[in-house]
């Protein structure tokens, strides 16, 4: 294929995808990278949630697999890159114009999540979403399937967990008590893009470490394998 030099010297978009379980220090921790970096940072959970909100809003039947998707085929949404208070840049996706940040953060709307997030249709959607991101340059997104189905071809691929009781008490912490053992086996467990370490992803287990420890694991092994080889 003939190559004009624009298109060569064209630089892709850096995608590093961090994935895990829930309450895992996913979002704190992209959060701390992307502003390191200066990149853009993307939280595809939200997406989700902003999914499973909706079909809540419209009484669509979340066990209904067909009914979800027709929802997630219709409803009107776009993508936008905002600077948060606190000066991060942030890819949010809009339904009808608006950003329900508050609203998916509910015990209610995580446990309809996961069900809506195994509807394979649903997750064409997401991943179709997910990519138009790179639009607004280099991102950290976080997720369950980023490694492993959204950007494989990542060079940038981690995997963060803790232990189930750390976990739970952080989301305690947070005022949210939910059943994560619950939604971690409903992720994994699913037949389409189910929560798993990617292949070649670093793996930190954090349940001892602080965000502070664990941002600062994650931007030296970034560093270290955006070294030239030698
Ligand atoms: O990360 P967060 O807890 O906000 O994700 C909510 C739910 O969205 C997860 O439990 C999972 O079911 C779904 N999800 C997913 N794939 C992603 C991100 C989230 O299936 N990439």
């Amino acid at each position: 294929m003939w190559l004009n030099q624009e298109f060569i010297l064209k630089k892709h978009p850096i995608v590093i995808a961090i994935d895990g379980t829930s309450a895992s220090g996913k979002s704190t921790n992209s959060k701390l990278v992307a502003k390191a970096l200066g990149y853009v940072y993307v939280d595809t959970g939200a997406m989700y949630r902003t999914l499973g909100w909706y079909c809540l809003q419209k009484r669509v039947d979340i066990h209904d697999a067909k009914a979800v998707a027709t929802a997630c085929r219709k409803w009107k949404t776009s993508l936008e890159c905002v600077e948060t208070k606190t000066h991060l840049r942030a890819v949010h996706l809009l339904v009808d114009g608006y950003y329900p940040d508050k609203e998916i953060r509910t015990a209610e709307v995580s446990a309809t999540t996961s069900l809506i997030a195994a509807v394979p249709k649903v997750r064409d959607w997401m991943k179709k979403k997910q990519r138009e991101c790179i639009q607004f340059g280099d991102l950290v997104m976080e997720g369950r399937d980023i490694g492993t189905n959204v950007f494989p071809d990542s060079n940038f691929k981690f995997y963060l967990d803790a232990k189930l009781e750390e976990r739970t008490a952080r989301r305690s912490a947070d005022g949210i008590h939910e059943n994560l053992a619950a939604r971690d086996q409903r992720d994994s467990q699913r037949a389409a893009a189910p929560l798993m370490i990617a292949l070649g992803a670093k793996v930190l287990d954090n349940s001892k470490m602080t965000s502070a420890e664990t941002s600062e694991w994650l931007l030296t092994e970034i560093r270290k394998l955006m070294q030239p080889a030698k």
